[in-house]
Parts: C-alpha cells; structure tokens; sequence
C-alpha cells in the first residue's frame, strides 16, 4: 500500500520520531502549525475513524491518553493544547492512516 505513514512507521521514509512503542509511533509534522505539533500514529494502517471496529477500542483509548502523556512532557500541560483527527475530505484528513495532532506551545484556538 502506497501509504506514507506507513512507510514513516517502517522506518523507510525518515521522520522525527518522539516516541514509539509496540502500538504507536508519535513524529512530528513536516508543517508543524505551532511550536509544538506532533502526530499520534496507530502501526496498524487504518484509513480514519470511519473504518474503526470495535476491537479498535483500546487503541483509540490509548493515542489520546499518550497525547495527555506527551503534552506533559513537553510542558504544555499547563497553559493548554489542542487535539484534532479529521475523517474525511470534508473533515480536512490529506494523510489517509487515522492519527491525532497534538498542537500547543502558543495560543491554538483558531489553529487546525
Ligand atoms: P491531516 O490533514 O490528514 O489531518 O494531517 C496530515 C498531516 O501530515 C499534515 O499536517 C501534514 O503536514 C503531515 N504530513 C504529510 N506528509 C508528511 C510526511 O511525510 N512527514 C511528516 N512528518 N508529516 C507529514
Ligand atoms: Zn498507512
């Protein structure tokens, strides 16, 4: 499959990795729209929240609550950030692999 999340999680395609374990893998965006802009990624390719089952539970349960985690880490705990998954064309999704933006480290109201 043609997918360049995959290819990221594969290691083929270079990124800066922020974390990564057996479920995950967190990078940063090519075009961060704030100081810090990560994206929490399934290893499992899933095309969005569209196409999520049941057993998919766990995981979706798992990127928010390492998104809580990696805002901690990163100090912007306090002041506040912001969590976005598009689904779909009309939702804004260009990248087809479900992940969650993790924004912050200045003001995100209006961002993403
Ligand atoms: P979406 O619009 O699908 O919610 O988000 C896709 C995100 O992936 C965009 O913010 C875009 O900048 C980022 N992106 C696209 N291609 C690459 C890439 O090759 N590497 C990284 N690190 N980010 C990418
Ligand atoms: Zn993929």
């Amino acid at each position: 499959m043609n997918c360049i999340f995959c290819k990221i999680i594969k290691k083929e395609i270079s990124s800066n990795i922020e974390y990564e374990d057996d479920q995950l893998m967190v990078f940063q965006d090519i075009h961060p729209k704030a100081p810090v802009h990560l994206l929490i990624v399934p290893k499992v390719h899933i095309d969005n929240l569209d196409q999520v089952g049941e057993d998919h539970k766990e995981l979706l349960g798992e990127l928010v609550w390492q998104a809580s985690q990696l805002a901690k880490e990163k100090g912007i705990n306090q002041k506040g950030y912001k969590l976005v998954m598009n689904c779909g064309r009309e939702g804004g999704q260009t990248v087809d692999h479900l992940h969650l933006h993790l924004v912050g480290g200045k003001n995100v109201a209006g961002v993403l």
